[in-house]
């Protein structure tokens, strides 16, 4: 292509998926800009991963505090300790900020060309922000995702319904809190909510909250946010939201439950809205962008990576489909292994998998072994003060290829990493078991978990 384009890679949308893509871009050697309608950072930083860890950093230490006494820790007025939901606010803005500065120096510092304004496609290789065009031989699709409203939730008469969005920026606590959807961002928000002494309501229309979790973890995760006053309700059909009340079905009957707050956590949608993808002939699967497994649009120098491409939404798939998209444009094509990406849940203690739950993958009939190593009996657990947990793993008994690994216990969404390698450089259980972990931590449950599964029997347990 002879042509002469403004740019060779042009990324739309700066979340965590457009960003680092734009980087990586640009660290190949490519002339690369990128566009953002909005704040840098995306949903992640701005509305997601970043700011929920800040509120459930406080609610953590919030509880901790209040229990300082079981620690030895004198002084403490369990009854005047409370949180400053204002003064947390201000907290989160700090750190959102910090990031998203940092973000836009990282792309300055890598000589990505950054542009402000909402992108919408003239033609394939052409677009347009605020009246100026731009061309490019390449674009770079990450314009993300928004909540999923469900059209079979009717909200009637004056309702209180919110989204993760605005439950991130409340400046009082709810006294109560109707939450439609257990998965991980219902739950999450039922963690900070319950911590903060909201009466907190979950709604789920599955048997089971945390569907990518495996269901024995689930089901501890559940009843231990029990034990916090959460009430639950699996498999409950939501039928419409009247004024402050949820109406929903339970166990064939028609139940209603009143709140201060309802939060709509059942999904998010792929965001295209503006980007006029469908006019230049871009396919869609759905509200979500088609891709193959290289990234590719069905036009090939057009990309679409993370959220609005539907496949897996979280930050750290975002990237990597970007750092394929870019291997891809550069002919050293990489795929993304969708069956080893962590998924982590920060409640407390945390929830961290990866690969299959021992449901799915009997369903894929492997002959499996599953291995398993109480928190209670590691060292590490009883020194925090909680105990409560678990670490499953799942291995192909033939072989012994790691399948799939779940934890529940203090920390542990800062150990599934180590899983992750793992998997990617096929570590077989002897090799995992092998690896000497230090003493005394939680992570000396996994090679634990893992002799369990692998000869029967653990050392410690
Ligand atoms: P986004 O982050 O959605 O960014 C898209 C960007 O594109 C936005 O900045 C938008 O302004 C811009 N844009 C859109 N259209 C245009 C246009 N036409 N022109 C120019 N710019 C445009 N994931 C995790 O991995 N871990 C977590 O702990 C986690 N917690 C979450 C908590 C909550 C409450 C939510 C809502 C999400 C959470 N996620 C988490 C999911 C995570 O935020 C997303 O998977 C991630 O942000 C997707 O990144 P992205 O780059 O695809 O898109």
């Amino acid at each position: 292509d002879q042509k002469e384009y403004d740019f060779e890679v042009l990324v739309i949308g700066a979340g965590p998926g457009g960003y680092e893509t734009a980087i990586k871009a640009a660290q190949s050697g490519k002339k690369t800009a990128i566009v953002e309608a909005g704040s840098f950072g995306g949903v992640c930083l701005n509305e997601g991963c970043i700011p929920t860890k800040t509120l459930i950093r406080t609610a953590n230490l919030y509880t901790e505090i209040k229990e300082a006494a079981d620690f030895a820790i004198t002084g403490i007025q369990k009854e005047q300790v409370s949180v400053d939901m204002k003064r947390l606010q201000q907290r989160k803005e700090t750190v959102v900020k910090t990031l998203v500065n940092g973000v836009q120096a990282l792309l300055r510092g890598n000589k990505v060309t950054v542009i402000n304004g909402r992108a919408s496609f003239v033609d394939s290789h052409t677009i347009t922000v605020d009246g100026k065009t731009y061309t490019s031989e390449y674009f770079i699709i990450a314009t993300g995702s928004v909540t999923f409203m469900p059209p079979f939730i009717p909200l009637e008469g004056n309702t209180n319904v919110i989204t993760s969005k605005e439950a991130l920026e409340l400046e009082d606590i709810p006294k109560s809190i109707a939450i439609i959807g257990g998965g991980v961002i219902g739950i999450e928000f039922a963690h900070v909510f319950s911590h903060l002494d909201t009466k907190v309501t979950v709604l789920e229309l599955m048997d089971h909250i945390l569907p990518m979790v495996d269901e024995e973890v689930s089901e501890m995760v559940k009843k231990r946010m029990e034990k916090q006053k959460v009430e639950f309700y699996t498999g409950a059909k939501v039928r419409k939201v009247k004024d402050d009340s949820v109406i929903y079905e339970y166990q064939g009957q028609e139940r209603s439950s009143q709140a201060d707050v309802v939060l709509m956590a059942v999904g998010r949608t792929a965001n295209t809205e503006g980007l006029n993808a469908e006019a230049i002939g871009i396919e869609f699967d759905k509200k979500a962008i088609k891709t193959n497994e290289y990234m590719q649009t069905n036009i090939p120098h057009i990309y679409a990576i993370g959220d609005v491409n539907g496949k897996v939404m979280l930050a750290h798939t975002a990237s990597h489909e970007g750092f394929a998209a870019v291997s891809h444009i550069l002919s050293k094509p990489e795929q993304v292994h969708y069956d080893r990406i962590p998924s982590c849940i920060y409640l407390d203690p945390e929830v961290a998998c990866i690969g299959m739950t021992e449901k799915a993958a009997r369903e894929k009939g492997y002959d499996i072994c599953v291995g398993k190593f109480p928190m209670m009996a590691n060292g590490k657990s009883l020194v925090e003060g909680d105990t409560e947990g678990i670490v499953k793993v799942i291995l192909d008994k033939e072989l012994g290829e790691i399948l799939g690994v779940h934890l529940y216990g203090k920390h542990v969404t800062d150990m599934i990493g180590e899983i992750s390698v793992a998997m990617n450089l096929e570590a077989s259980a002897e090799e995992v078991i092998g690896s000497i972990h230090p003493h005394p931590t939680i992570s000396e449950a996994v090679p634990e978990a893992f002799m369990a599964a692998w000869y029967g029997r653990a050392i410690n347990c």
